[in-house]
């Protein structure tokens, strides 16, 4: 069995690392045979080479002829990198054997930032046959890639443009995407945005991919495809991947946040969450003890979450999840554990007919007009909270793509975003 991985093929222009490995696979495919699904692999989303969403291709081939397949693989990455991408940075790995360390690599790919250095010991280490181009950076994720391990995993099906198509605009029967989502979902996610009304499984950018319908098993993929109307498209992958199950967050304490890792973090409220200009909402959230804090932010992106971020107040116990940058935690979902009371001055009601009293003139209390009681000035009461405790999360459109969606936590108490 051999094992292949590749990463960093595509730029901003253009291409895709995925279509790229569609095509290395339907050649391979004339001299062995492809076990199993490919792994379409998320590494750290904070990891700023990345041209999108930081992905990478691993893939397994039974054949004994491994110096063809080499032969084929570089072929193909030749032909389908874009070299003039100031970020672009090809890295090949071929192996017949996958190092028990490359499954560690995987984790501290997800959680770190590496350097290439690190992809280079392991290959010399093991004397693995790679072919890194430029900085060669793509050697990280090809390896990563190879070692990743699934205790939880999606799928997720990749429909790929014809080459005459790309760059010209998408032809997708929207009424059919929402008709797909509506016979498929839970069974699969992030098809559509309801509440922003959106359909948004489709990029806008140039490169091959037509669209890509997550879920949770193959057959709703397929029952989606079949729903879904479009441009004919020249093929289509399934790849079982770590997207939608929060493999990238570590349950961690404030005082413990190192910036460009994601986590889930507890704390209190410390105050009003406050929004900036571009409509960006901040607030502090500090360590049970008191002793620490932390950022959190709320970006525009994240749409109608917004709502649900400025219904906190202070002393609210949450749970934050998401990636710590400049070390503000941008928040992908939160948990609220206990909602703090939430008081305001009010006149007072009237003991006999329970009707609200009203100011009897500036500094002289409260009268009911009705039956002349008086009272002294206002009184606190509590305000009933628009927000629930449970799981909340920022809308599909915003999504990022390792975070676990909250339908597939159904065993909890959640607020799914549809
Ligand atoms: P696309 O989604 O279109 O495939 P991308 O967002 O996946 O693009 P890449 O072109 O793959 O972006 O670029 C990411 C680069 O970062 C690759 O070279 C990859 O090897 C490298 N990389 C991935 N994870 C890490 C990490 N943890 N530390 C350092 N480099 C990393």
């Amino acid at each position: 069995m051999i094992t292949i991985g590749v990463d960093d093929t595509d730029s901003e222009k253009g291409l895709c690392t995925t279509y790229l490995a569609a095509v290395m696979m339907e050649r391979l495919e004339r001299i062995g045979e492809i076990k199993g699904l490919p792994s379409l692999v998320r590494l750290n989303p904070c990891v700023q080479f990345k041209t999108r969403g930081n992905a990478a291709i691993a893939f397994s081939l039974d054949t004994d002829r491994l110096e063809e397949t080499k032969e084929v693989a570089l072929k193909t990455l030749m032909e389908l990198s874009d070299f003039s991408g100031p970020k672009t940075n090809p890295g090949l790995v071929v192996a017949e054997e996958v190092p028990a360390e490359l499954s560690c690599f995987y984790r501290r790919a997800l959680d770190e930032v590496l350097d290439v250095s690190e992809a280079e010991e392991i290959i010399d280490k093991y004397g693995l046959w790679s072919r890194g181009f430029k900085n060669r950076r793509g050697l990280i994720g090809a390896l990563a890639a190879m070692g990743a391990e699934f205790p939880d995993k999606t799928f997720e099906l990749l429909a790929y443009r014809e080459p005459k198509r790309w760059g010209t605009p998408r032809e997708i029967d929207e009424e059919s995407v929402w008709r797909a989502d509506e016979l498929t979902y839970p069974g699969t996610w992030d098809t559509v945005d309801h509440h922003n009304r959106k359909v948004v499984f489709a990029p806008h950018s140039k490169d091959p991919v037509l669209f890509g319908i997550r879920g949770e098993d193959p057959k709703f993929l397929i029952s989606s495809l079949e729903t879904i109307r479009s441009e004919p498209f020249e093929r289509m992958v399934i790849y079982k991947t770590n997207q939608g199950t929060d493999v990238h967050i570590n349950r961690s304490v404030i005082p413990e946040v190192v910036e460009n890792r994601s986590y889930r973090l507890r704390g209190v409220v410390k105050k009003e969450p406050e929004a900036i200009e571009g409509g960006h909402l901040f607030f502090p959230l500090q360590s049970e003890d008191g002793k620490s804090s932390i950022k959190c932010a709320a970006f525009e992106p994240t749409k109608n979450f917004r709502d649900l971020v400025r219904d906190l107040v202070p002393g609210d116990l949450i749970e934050v999840y998401g990636a710590v940058k400049k070390m503000t935690l941008n928040i992908e979902k939160m948990e609220v554990v206990r909602l703090a009371e939430r008081t305001a001055l009010e006149a007072p009601i009237c003991p006999s007919c329970k009707r609200r009293m009203k100011s009897a003139g500036r500094d002289q209390g409260y009268r009911c007009r009705r039956c002349k009681t008086i009272a002294e000035g206002k009184v606190t009461a509590v305000v009933p909270r628009e927000i629930d405790t449970g799981f909340y999360e920022v809308p599909p459109c915003a999504r990022r793509h390792l975070s676990k969606p909250l339908i597939r936590m159904r065993d909890r108490k959640i607020h799914p975003s549809r």
